[in-house]
């Protein structure tokens, strides 16, 4: 989709810092990590937010639960102590980009609940 960064990092018309990638789903490093490990999961297709999920979504979305996140977790160091999986969701869930993405991050304790 025109003008939305995440599309644009997807089709590396911007760069960023990728820890995973295949047909379907890119992972990269958060631009300001909140965290020692901090990266953003999202589906290559441009899908709005949670809300904009349909029937035909189901599979990259499995995928990236089933799949992604665990090897992810393992390979970046922070699958014993634990993580977060995030996915802020609209004006008051704090989502600024307007690309599904999913948080991932670890590697210092996290408070609950979240501010
Ligand atoms: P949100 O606030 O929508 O849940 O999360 C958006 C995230 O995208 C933020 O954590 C922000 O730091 C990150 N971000 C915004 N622009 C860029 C960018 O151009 N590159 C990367 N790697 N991260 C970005
Ligand atoms: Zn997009």
């Amino acid at each position: 989709m025109a003008d939305c960064i995440f599309c644009k990092i997807a089709a590396k018309e911007i760069p960023s810092t990728p820890v995973y990638e295949d047909d379907t789903v890119i992972a990269f490093k958060d631009l300001e990590p909140q965290a020692p490990v901090h990266v953003l999961i999202i589906p290559k297709k441009h899908i709005r937010s949670l809300l904009g999920l349909t029937e035909e979504d189901k599979a990259v979305i499995a995928h990236i639960h089933v799949d992604v996140v665990g090897r992810l977790a393992r390979e970046l160091g922070i699958a014993e102590k634990g993580f977060r999986l995030v996915a802020n969701t609209g004006e008051e869930g704090g989502q600024t980009v307007g690309h599904l993405h999913f948080h991932l991050l670890g590697g210092r304790s996290m408070a609950w609940p979240p501010g």
